[in-house]
């Protein structure tokens, strides 16, 4: 079992790492960092959430795009908004002291102005949904001419929700020398025909459990959820958190309280 500093992971990401108090890398952090950083193969990574996956591809990308220039290096795919929006908060975290590192969310259903300027500054990571990064690329805002890194997360999730002809269309937009990331947390005849129809002889490994220590709770509460949920932040003091809640207006109220 490798520690961080082994894996071969740079001073920047050493510190937010602790920063973060993870002290052991996970499973598919130890299979899949030494990989990215140190080969030039093909990832198809058969892992759940909750493993550690979002660090396990997000380290060595951080690691190794060029900071100095604004072009769009790394792409993560991935079927929903929340999850785009987890995956960039995440890497965001990794990169915090990455200086001048630029990760933008671009996902639909949100304003196209404010994700219109955010892609004109330029951002090294673009972590996108499929509809949306495409009209970008077609556009031309975004050029994907000198990616270097192409995740494509919860690629079964994706099938599912029809994003096949998006992500095939992508395929045909990257330069050919770009490492691609598949992760899926299942791996039946579909899905294998279509990896090996992208990458000619990817590694393959699957880790099972969720191995990164998180527990979970439940806390019944027949009123005042709001006090509930305030009490748990303050409890836990988590350094970035998701909360899921029924409806739009109730999201918009709980925000409003919590930034009181
Ligand atoms: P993921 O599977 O990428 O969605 O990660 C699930 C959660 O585990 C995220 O909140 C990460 O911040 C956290 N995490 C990732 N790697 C580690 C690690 N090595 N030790 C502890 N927590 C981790």
């Amino acid at each position: 079992m490798s520690t961080f500093l082994e894996l071969g992971l740079n001073e920047d990401l050493l510190t937010a790492i602790t920063d973060l108090g993870f002290e052991t890398p996970s499973d598919v952090q130890q299979k899949a960092i030494p990989i990215l950083l140190n080969e030039d193969s093909d990832l198809v990574a058969l892992a759940q959430t909750g493993t550690g996956k979002t660090a396990a591809f997000g380290f060595p990308m951080l690691q190794k795009i060029n900071i100095d220039s604004r072009t769009t290096q790394g792409l993560i795919l991935s079927p929903t908004r929340e999850l785009c929006l987890q995956i960039a908060n995440e890497l965001k975290l990794y990169g915090k002291y990455c200086k001048g590192l630029n990760v933008t969310a671009i996902y639909g259903g949100a304003s196209i102005t404010e994700q219109a300027r955010q892609v004109k500054r330029g951002a090294q990571i673009i972590v996108a949904t499929p509809g949306r990064i495409i009209k970008y690329v077609n556009s031309k805002a975004i050029k994907l001419g000198v990616l270097k890194n192409f995740v494509i997360d919860e690629f079964d999730e994706m099938l599912k929700v029809g994003f096949l002809d998006d992500v095939h269309y992508l395929f045909t937009r990257i330069p050919g020398d770009t490492k691609v990331i598949f992760c899926s947390a299942t791996f039946g005849e579909k899905i294998q025909h279509l990896v090996y129809h992208y990458l000619e002889d990817p590694k393959v490994f699957e880790v099972k459990k969720r191995n990164i220590g998180l527990e979970q709770y439940y806390v019944r509460c027949d009123e005042d959820k709001d006090s509930v949920v305030v009490n748990l932040l303050r409890k836990f003091k988590p350094a970035q958190c998701l909360i899921f809640v029924k409806t739009k207006a109730y999201a918009d109220s709980l925000a409003a309280q919590l930034h009181t």
